[in-house]
């Protein structure tokens, strides 16, 4: 297992080798685990799972047992593990890193059919401050640069098991999509002396049209440039502490906002498959506050076709100015 880099296209690849490769393997799998006695994330079923790294256990009950509201364990099969595995020396212009870091799962939830979109304000805040704690923790290790928060929500956005689940990563690269992000506030930063993500969240505040709601410190809105139809954040409207630092108060502002945008999609779009991303820690020696956190609602269609992989470029058939509307006009 290691991370090797494109020195043409600059992007990690994570080489992560399974055992058995069969020749169906290219066709679409979706392993959905109906039963939830067969379900290693489902309560009863704690021997599955690596040891716990945290739970919320209102009882008091015993570790790798029954009795808790939420519980992170680590990946049964990481993409990343703590151990080096590259080979120190790749060959001619090639870059490669071991793949170091970690990868979690967080359990959301003891029932194995329930959605993100169903649960109490309560429950939602419960699976934050557990995700705030394991972001708090891993950020303490300093080699760490990198750490995303991803939901797969429905089998075509990616979900391998249905019981609902948060998976964390973090890492000692940086990936293209942050490294371009980057780039674009100390570019932004040396022409203005101003921070990008301050200024384009005051645009759309101060614009409106893109907005949904409002919550305290926070807005969940369609970026102006989405790349496919609804694509929604949730974000800071103003330069933000770290994720790790928010208060409880704040995290119940962003947590009404997620619930909101879920439910309105929901709504609108007949439960749409959907991905959730929070890059909630990126580090960078150049820019020590330049990055915000920020939360992306990422509606699935289909797979991305041979012009998005060809230019990186998205066509989105719904702009974000008439998505909005349907949005705002679903139920919360
Ligand atoms: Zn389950
Ligand atoms: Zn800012």
């Amino acid at each position: 297992m290691e991370f090797r880099f494109d020195p043409l296209r600059r992007y990690w690849v994570v080489i992560s080798p399974k055992r058995a490769w069969r020749p169906n393997d290219f066709e679409t799998q979706h392993r959905d685990i109906g039963d939830p006695a067969a379900c290693p994330f489902c309560e009863g079923n704690e021997a599955e799972t690596p040891p716990e790294v945290l739970a919320v256990r209102p009882d008091g009950s015993a570790p790798d047992g029954p009795g808790w509201s939420v519980r992170v364990v680590p990946n049964l099969f990481p993409a990343f593990i703590g151990e080096p595995g590259a080979d120190p020396r790749p060959p001619g212009a090639y870059r490669a890193a071991p793949a170091r870091g970690y990868h979690e799962v967080i359990i959301e939830h003891t029932r194995h059919d329930t959605e993100l979109a169903d649960y109490s304000a309560e429950h939602a805040l419960l699976v934050l401050r557990a995700l705030r704690e394991r972001v708090r923790a891993i950020a303490r290790d300093s080699a760490v640069r990198d750490l995303l928060l991803f939901r797969n929500t429905g089998p075509r956005a990616g979900a391998s098991l249905r019981h609902p689940h948060t998976q964390l990563v973090a890492m000692h690269e940086v990936p293209r999509t942050i490294e371009t992000e980057l780039a674009g506030i100390r570019e932004h930063r040396r022409a203005t002396g101003r921070c990008l993500l301050c200024d384009l969240a005051a645009v759309e505040m101060q614009e409106g049209t893109r907005v949904l709601e409002r919550a305290g410190s926070f807005a969940s809105y369609l970026p102006y440039a989405g790349r496919i139809p609804c694509e929604i954040f949730v974000a800071p409207v103003a330069h933000p502490p770290p994720f790790a630092d928010l208060s409880d108060a704040d995290l119940a502002d962003f947590s009404a906002l997620l619930l909101g945008a879920i439910r309105r999609l929901r709504g609108a779009f007949r439960d749409p498959p959907y991905n959730f991303l929070l890059h909630a820690l990126v580090r960078s020696d150049e820019l020590p506050d330049g990055h915000h956190w920020r939360a992306e609602i990422l509606p699935r269609r289909g797979q991305f076709g041979g012009f998005e992989l060809g230019t990186g470029m998205f066509i989105n058939s719904l702009p974000p100015e008439e998505a909005v509307l349907r949005l705002r006009a679903a139920a919360p």
